[in-house]
């Protein structure tokens, strides 16, 4: 896979990395199942696993990979406590959890707000702790990560960080747009994120290639299974500017999708006191339209939805994308909640083999009936 220059680094990172929040444990049967995922991306020529203190037992669970793989791999991780000293606490915690003597990237992870950034470059803050890990040679290099540009703005031009980290795609290009010349001046690394869109983009090959003919160093990809490893690293190893066709494409994708939506940043989940799966419920939301008895099967198999929202507004707060997260959830919940009986109707059908053939009938009517 094509290597590139993460800035002022110096680190040459392949140009789709993986991101810690697929391998997480909720999201496997086995611990094997979820190293297998960071295997087959070191396999195939990725050699950035990047991930945050936040993200559930990522570090672990990537550590156990790192027992025999830490010589082929650059670590990053990240840390959402704005403090010295609590920030520390985290350092210790991922470099423990990862079992490695050091951190290649050690980001302050999702700044949303300008006294937030103050915090942490002020006395006392995160970097206070950073910079001493630093200096003792236990973390290399300093990032950051947000959804806010111009916060990030602010950030880049302390020259505090070497490396930068935000959205972007095809429906996401402000960050790029705004940052990108402040990086290229400073010569800090871009670390492009939710570059499919919290998986509302469906095309893999032709998103991760928009990103990728920018100037960005790598694309980090939050696969949960090998079938999506080996399709991000195919569409890196087979990387080459967009055909006119291809930007069409992407295009009309990027028309159909609405104004604002859930990119699947999971930052409202941790924060949510009733454990409500909020992401997960919107990404099911999407499945009605292909395939409503899969979308509703899936909807019942978790164990909170609205009914347990006790509407403190935690995830209101937290949500990049300010999304109205509590009435989108009671939307959500009404269109998923319903249809048991026209479920069992076409299930029913569909075993005995008539729900195509009903279908067909139907759109001969000029029906159109989902396909399920
Ligand atoms: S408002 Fe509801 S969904 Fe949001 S964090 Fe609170 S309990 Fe969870
Ligand atoms: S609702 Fe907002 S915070 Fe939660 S996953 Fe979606 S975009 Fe992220």
């Amino acid at each position: 896979m094509e290597l590139r220059r993460l800035g002022r680094t110096e680190m040459k990172v392949s140009t789709v990395s993986l991101g810690g929040m697929g391998v997480i444990s909720k999201h496997h049967k086995t611990l094997d199942d979820a190293t297998r995922v960071i295997h087959t991306a070191l396999d195939r020529g990725i050699n950035l696993v990047e991930t945050a203190r936040g993200y559930f037992d990522s570090e672990k669970i990537i550590g156990e990979v790192m027992k025999t793989r830490r010589h082929e791999t650059y670590l990053a991780s990240k840390s959402y406590l704005r403090s010295s000293k609590r920030c520390e606490q985290q350092i210790i915690e991922s470099l423990t959890n990862f079992g490695t003597k050091k951190i290649d990237l050690y980001q302050i992870h999702h700044v949303q707000y300008e006294y937030e950034l103050e915090q942490v470059l002020g006395k006392g803050g995160a970097m206070e702790a950073i910079r001493s890990y630093q200096r003792q040679g236990l973390i290399d290099h300093v990032g950051i990560t947000s959804h806010h540009p111009r916060i990030l703005a602010q950030a880049l031009e302390t020259d505090a960080f070497d490396v930068v980290q935000f959205p972007f795609s095809v429906v996401e290009r402000d960050h790029y747009k705004e940052l990108e010349p402040i990086a290229r001046r400073r010569d800090i690394g871009i670390i492009a994120m939710k570059v499919l869109s919290g998986g509302n983009l469906q095309n893999v090959s032709t998103a991760i290639k928009y990103v990728l003919s920018h100037d960005i160093s790598t694309a980090v990809l939050g696969a949960s299974n090998v079938e999506q490893v080996l399709a991000d690293c195919e569409a890196a190893d087979s990387f080459t500017q967009l055909t006119d066709e291809e930007k069409d494409q992407l295009a009309e994708e990027a028309d159909r999708l609405p104004e604002n939506f859930c990119r699947r940043c999971r930052y409202c989940e941790p924060v949510c006191p009733a454990e409500i799966p909020i992401s997960d419920i919107f990404r099911v939301e999407n499945y009605l339209i292909l395939n409503a008895t899969y979308a509703r099967n899936e909807y019942r198999t978790f164990k909170a939805n609205s009914t347990h929202c006790i509407e403190c507004g935690e995830c209101e707060n937290i949500c990049p994308y300010d999304l109205p997260v509590v009435d989108d959830l009671r939307r959500a919940h009404s269109r998923l909640n319903k249809g048991r009986l026209e479920d069992l109707a076409v299930n029913t059908l569909r075993k005995v083999r008539l729900y195509d053939v009903a279908r067909k009938l139907y759109f001969d009517l000029g029906g159109n009936l989902p396909e399920r």
